[in-house]
């Protein structure tokens, strides 16, 4: 278990990054990616490929070669990649109606 946040500063109670992707529920769309790499060749210039280490549940991963695959089927939706890939090399949109990810509040 991971606890990401001990510090009682906030008054804020602690936050379990494990627990809550466990509460999640996924639907996967298995015949259509919502994620993609634009350009693969631009991944294998890309220094320090920060997708690997910013996304939250590790979808990126770094292949052979240099060029970078992203388990789309683990992704929880939150954006990162869609702002943070230096060269915008990422198509990035929600998943289709009845797909994705489903987070339970409460
Ligand atoms: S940050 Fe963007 S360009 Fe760099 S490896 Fe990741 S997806 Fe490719
Ligand atoms: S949207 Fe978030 S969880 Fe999904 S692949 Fe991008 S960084 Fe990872």
């Amino acid at each position: 278990m991971t606890e990401t946040n001990t510090t009682p500063k906030n008054d804020l109670p602690a936050v379990y990054i494990d627990d809550i992707l466990m509460s999640l529920k996924y639907f996967t769309d298995e015949h259509e990616a919502h994620l993609k790499i634009i350009d693969p060749q631009v991944c294998i210039r890309c220094t320090g490929k920060p997708c690997v280490q910013f996304c939250p549940v590790g979808a990126y991963r770094t292949q052979d070669g240099g060029t970078v695959q992203i388990a789309f089927q683990s992704c929880v939706e939150c954006g990162t990649c869609r702002v943070m890939c230096p060269p915008a090399n990422v198509s990035w949109k929600l998943p289709r109606g009845g797909f994705g990810v489903a987070y339970k509040f409460g």
